[in-house]
């Protein structure tokens, strides 16, 4: 029976309905879930194919204050055990000897991050769902087909043709959102003339949980340290390249794409091998015009999407998340209509600031570093060393990778006594 000829179900209501249920939209199902603010999340995608080493070969950096919010939701216990801290971060720009050196010590007993494979993630996000199932509706391999924004509420149309009604639907579908068109909001944007290569290795030295990000001509390269993994020592690694020379490495066979991968990462890890698939990800930065318009609102990359050369685009999202279940509990708990004008723009005003400037310095810092041009090389070389020697700078710098200052929602903020928060 096709979609058209199934009979009319009866529509579904809740209180906020997300489509998109990727690390952004799926941490924000269980945050409002344990607020107990009526949820459904819709996504296209059977999670258990998203569980797959084949599905996403990434790896994201969960800063510090990510990590607050995913323990203060419930999530952090289900991804814990598959997760590696980041104790150090060693900047260096090709050969130069300046480099930059952040030690988690510098500021306390916390890491300055986690690294945690996205498809791990994803089965974290699954768990934690599972246990939130009284005020969480998740419908998987779904689509949304229209959207209609009334006075009231807001409608979905689902591919069966069922109907969600919601007093806000929240747009997490990430870069191609389907609302955001659907809304007519627009997009600022360009892409980079590079494409980032993704891989994981496995080495025969301890990476002891440092982080290494190199710059070379091309763009950036980073060794991220992994768990190991039934006794392998593994990292992942971002390897940003010119879009017009990406094709041809990732056309290469194993052993010379390894060989073109331990020329950049150097001798200090030992022996490499290749653990799984390669994977690539064509880069651009992408701003929406609006972060909300009548009952719709829209997070993570669907509202911005950065290059990673700072490894913050889920961490931008996570605060998004952060923010927009604060405010959605609020405007709940004075008994308002969720998609309270007022509280959607205080959303735009807390987010929109913190999002721009951070796309503004990973593109400022990747058109910096991504080049060979020698008075360029020499000032950023400089830079380098001087943040590496003046310590309330270092530091200023380090307490941005962990995500723990400015206006903080309240999920981000750590307990009182912690290391790690804000000042
Ligand atoms: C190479 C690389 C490395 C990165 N490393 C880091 C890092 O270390 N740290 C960091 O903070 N960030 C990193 N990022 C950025 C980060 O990956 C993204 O910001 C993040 O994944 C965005 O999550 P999202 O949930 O908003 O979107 P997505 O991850 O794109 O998820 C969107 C979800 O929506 C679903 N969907 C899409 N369309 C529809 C539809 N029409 N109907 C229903 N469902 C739909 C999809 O199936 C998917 O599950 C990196 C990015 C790249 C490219």
């Amino acid at each position: 029976m096709t979609a058209a000829t199934t009979p009319a179900e009866p529509a579904i209501t809740v209180d906020v309905a997300i489509v998109g249920a990727g690390l952004v939209g799926g941490t924000l199902a269980v945050a409002l879930a344990r607020h107990g603010i009526n949820t459904l999340v819709i996504d296209r995608l059977d999670p258990a194919a998203t569980f797959a080493p084949a599905f996403d070969g990434r790896a994201s950096a969960i800063a510090a204050s990510s990590q607050t919010l995913l323990a203060a939701i419930g999530l952090w216990p289900h991804l814990a055990g598959s997760t590696e801290p980041i104790r150090e971060i060693r900047v260096s720009d090709g050969d130069a000897p300046f480099f930059l050196h952040y030690d988690h010590a510098l500021l306390g007993e916390t890491p300055l991050g986690f690294m945690a494979e996205n498809r791990h993630y994803r089965l974290a996000i699954a768990k934690a769902m599972a246990a939130q199932r009284e005020h969480l509706t998740v419908e998987a391999g779904r689509a949304v087909t229209g959207m209609d924004d009334g006075p009231d509420r807001i409608t979905l149309t689902l591919d069966d043709g069922r109907k969600i009604h919601a007093q806000l639907a929240v747009a997490a579908e990430g870069r191609d959102s389907k609302l955001r068109e659907l809304a007519g909001i627009g997009l600022t944007g360009w892409s980079y003339p590079q494409t980032a290569i993704v891989a994981t290795i496995g080495h025969a030295r301890p990476h002891d949980s440092i982080a290494h990000e190199r710059f070379l001509p091309a763009g950036p390269f980073a060794i991220l340290p992994l768990p190991d993994d039934a006794g392998v020592r593994r990292s992942s690694l971002v390897w940003t390249e010119r879009a017009d020379a990406a094709a041809s490495y990732l056309a290469l066979d194993d052993a010379r794409f390894l060989a073109e991968i331990g020329e950049r990462v150097g001798g200090f890890l030992g022996e490499l091998s290749l653990i799984g698939p390669r994977f690539s990800h064509p880069l651009g930065l992408q701003f929406a015009a609006r972060y909300s318009q009548g009952r719709l609102v829209l997070a993570g990359d669907a509202a911005h999407g950065i290059h990673p050369i700072a490894g913050q685009g889920l961490n931008l999202g996570l605060r998004d998340v952060a923010a927009l279940t604060e405010i959605i509990a609020d405007t709940r708990a004075l008994g308002l209509d969720l998609a309270h004008p007022e509280g959607l723009a205080r959303y735009e005003r807390w987010r929109r600031a913190d999002n721009l400037m951070m796309a503004g310095v990973t593109d400022v810092l990747n058109r910096l570093f991504s080049n060979d041009i020698a008075p360029l090389r020499l000032a950023r070389d400089l830079g380098l060393a001087a943040i590496n020697r003046i310590g309330p700078l270092k530091k200023f710098f380090m307490r941005h990778a962990m995500g723990t200052v400015g206006d903080l929602p309240r999920l981000m903020r750590a307990p009182q006594g912690q290391p790690g928060r804000s000042a």
